[in-house]
């Protein structure tokens, strides 16, 4: 009579090669699952941390008689940006990062005795520009190529469409870091080819924050708006969500 440890042995092995089998099986139905659930947590907390900048963006505009802060202003030593007129009314500066950004390098900084360690995943939509360009009147800001600062634009109460106009937006880059002027304003309709062929951002598209205060996730044919995706240039017209045309 053979040993029957040896037939309990055997039959383990087999049990167990069953049990990793379907377990392999069942992880692998999961991790989509688990996927999907990570990116909707991190498309929230990105929409959160919007909505936070919302607040103290318009707050800031309500002390400083209805204007924006400037994406960029020319000061001495160094260029703002529009986050450094913020700062004081944020509880943390983790908010001015997006939890699926890896390209925006974090930097830590101190001003006013504020000190962060944060990426800078936001930029204000604008456009280069000088005196006479027709399309900067339709920008909620620009950046005057002559006169080297960023106007504010229109002010946000009297803007035709303020849950409309898009006051940040998604911009991942290893020049937009905290407190650097350099990425502060986003070119917008430019970027959103590269946007829409690189998938960097959220699935289906990029959190916009609007200057009502509300953030969405739209899909780069959506922010394009009524142009469309074949007209998201400046100068052919820029549309969507980065103007502050009604209806466009
Ligand atoms: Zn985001």
């Amino acid at each position: 009579m053979p040993p029957s440890s040896s037939r309990a042995s055997a039959f383990t092995l087999i049990e167990l090669l069953v049990v990793i089998s379907i377990v392999a099986i069942l992880a692998g139905m999961l991790l989509p699952a688990v996927s999907l659930v990570r990116d909707a947590a991190n498309g929230t907390r990105c929409a959160a941390s919007q909505r936070q900048l919302g607040i103290a963006l318009i707050a800031y505009s309500g002390d400083n008689e209805g204007l924006l802060p400037p994406a960029i202003a020319w000061t001495e030593p160094w260029p703002e940006s529009w986050d450094r007129f913020i700062i004081g009314q944020l509880a943390s500066a983790g908010v001015f990062g997006c939890p699926v950004d890896r390209v925006s390098p974090p930097q830590t900084r101190t001003v006013d005795g504020f000190t962060g360690t944060t990426r800078r995943s936001f930029s204000m939509p604008g456009v280069n520009a000088v005196a006479g360009d027709a399309w900067r009147e339709r920008m909620l800001t620009w950046w005057d190529t002559t006169g080297k600062t960023c106007t504010p634009g229109t002010a946000i109460a009297r803007l035709p469409d303020a849950s409309g106009t898009a006051l940040l937006m998604e911009r991942f880059s290893s020049s937009n870091f905290w407190l650097n002027n350099s990425g502060a304003m986003a070119y917008g309709p430019p970027d959103l080819p590269s946007r829409q062929a690189t998938p960097l951002g959220h699935r289906g598209g990029d959190n916009y924050l609007f200057c009502d205060g509300h953030s969405e996730k739209l899909s780069a044919q959506r922010a394009a708006g009524t142009g469309g995706m074949a007209n998201v240039t400046l100068a052919g017209g820029a549309r969507g969500v980065f103007t502050a045309v009604a209806g466009d």
